[in-house]
């Protein structure tokens, strides 16, 4: 039997870090062990769930990489189909008709709650026979009273539920809407899932949802309840310990393979390595590995992954990525494929995120490096420089070989002229190429910028010199 497994969040939010675990957990385990990866939009809650959230969480896992095999499936299309099933159920006795109103339910509950018991449905209508007519009504499962369910983990192990502890689960509304569960089991069966992979907190849903599958005589899918995400204080991961959306970590300039690469090793593990790639995720990670404590959100390791993402990626890989961070730097038209690629190497080794890259080689693709950052151009634009740089600029004119050695050897030139070290040149042209005083070595900076941009720069310096010195 091959495995199908689905990814099937409520679109009633972002796709936040927690999701993107889950959905990552599932794709990686079905594409090691090459079964069908699904998508199914649980947008049943169809006051919260909004088409924006849809497309959100699309995006998500498209730039995570972790697009369906097949395309998405809505539970809003299958409401015709949940009602028919609940037919079934009904004309087999295992569902009913239940008329009980709210004051009613109520008082039960209030009186369980006096002598110490669970409150739970009390089973009212549960032999009454009701037929559908005028009177509110709610269609009920008729859990059976004694036995148990039991089903064995791939990821918990063994876990067992009594059937006395299940109440009459409501599976139609009074609004004749269905509700969560019965979606749930009748997708699951009509997806043909054999796995399902989801967080833990929905363990207490499984027992109802088995029971379904019994009464339909259908086959009961594996489980695998995954542990859920913790901040680093303990408490289930929210928004203030960083579960915003997985594309506000695109924002800050996370590559898409170190998000997955750091979220595989949150209670998964593969001897010591910490550093994976996605085809080795593909080829190592199976659900049953996974620890079953809560894993710990941490943003500094995170951050540590995603440099060596950045540091082992090729071109091809971090194109995308800075070609968008640029673009939110205002750099336009960004440049091309063949630009980035030949600076990308300059860049790599010293950003820890795709916005400091962004940031450190954004110079390189603007028209003007005015204004210069105010300190750097104090220190080191000092009029006694203003000479040494004219003859760096007929120096640069004159290079007939725009490569490493040949603007090193104009560079040395205008030093010997000038009886300057290195740094006394570098720091002003630095400030005058790039507008601060950082930037990969000087010689690289001018190699990347290109001759015309060069002279363009050291004319503006000069200039900005004549006018800032009087
Ligand atoms: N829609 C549920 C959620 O977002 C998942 C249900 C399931 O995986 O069975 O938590």
């Amino acid at each position: 039997m091959t495995l199908r497994t689905r990814f099937a969040p409520s679109p009633t939010g972002f796709l936040h870090i927690g999701g993107a675990r889950t959905a990552l957990f599932c794709c990686l385990h079905t594409r090691r062990h090459q079964g069908t990866f699904l998508l199914r939009i649980e947008d049943t809650d169809t006051e919260r769930s909004t088409p924006e959230a849809v497309e959100v969480i699309l995006e998500g896992l498209r730039w995570l990489g972790l697009a369906p095999d097949e395309a998405p499936s809505f539970q809003s299309d299958h409401t015709a189909r949940y009602l028919a099933v609940v037919q079934e159920l009904l004309a087999a006795g295992h569902a009913y008709i239940c008329t009980c109103s709210r004051e009613r339910l109520d008082a039960v509950r209030e009186r369980q709650r006096e002598v110490g018991d669970k409150p739970r449905y009390d089973g009212h209508c549960r032999n009454r026979n009701l037929t559908p007519g005028p009177e509110s009504h709610v269609i009920r499962f008729r859990t059976p009273h004694t036995g148990e369910v039991e089903w064995e983990d791939q990821i918990q192990g063994k876990i067992c539920f009594a059937n006395s502890e299940l109440d009459d689960l409501i599976l139609v509304r009074s609004d004749g809407s269905p509700t969560y569960n019965l979606a749930v089991a009748v997708d699951d069966h009509d997806m043909g899932i054999t796995l399902v992979i989801r967080g833990e907190d929905h363990i207490s849903n499984t027992p109802r949802q088995i029971h379904l599958f019994r009464a339909m005589g259908w086959e009961i899918p594996a489980y695998a309840h995954m542990p859920l995400l913790h901040g680093a204080d303990g408490a289930k991961l929210s928004k203030r310990h960083g579960a915003v959306s997985v594309l506000q970590y695109r924002e800050e300039g996370f590559l898409p393979t170190a998000i997955n690469n750091y979220l595989a090793r949150l209670g998964w593990s593969h001897g010591e390595q910490e550093i994976f790639t996605m085809v080795e995720l593909e080829q190592l990670f199976d659900v049953r590995q996974l620890g079953r404590s809560a894993a710990i959100f941490d943003r500094a390791k995170l951050l540590w992954i995603n440099g060596h993402h950045i540091r082992a990626a090729t071109p091809d890989q971090l194109l995308p990525e800075l070609a968008f961070q640029l673009g939110r730097l205002g750099v336009d038209p960004i440049p091309s494929v063949e630009q980035l690629a030949r600076i990308l190497p300059e860049f790599q080794a010293r950003a820890a995120t795709m916005v400091e890259m962004a940031q450190k080689c954004r110079f390189l693709f603007i028209d003007s490096v005015q204004p210069y950052e105010e300190k750097a151009a104090r220190k080191h634009l000092l009029p006694s420089m203003r000479v040494p740089l004219e003859t760096l600029l007929q120096a640069v004119t004159a290079v007939t070989e725009w490569h490493f050695e040949g603007v090193e050897r104009a560079f040395q030139k205008v030093l010997t002229a000038h009886g300057l070290n290195m740094g006394q040149l570098a720091q002003p042209l630095r400030v005058v190429l790039t507008g601060s005083a950082a930037s990969p070595g000087i010689i690289e900076t001018m190699v990347m910028l290109g001759r015309e941009k060069c002279c363009q720069r050291l004319q503006a310096g000069l200039a900005w010199m004549d006018g800032g010195c009087g």
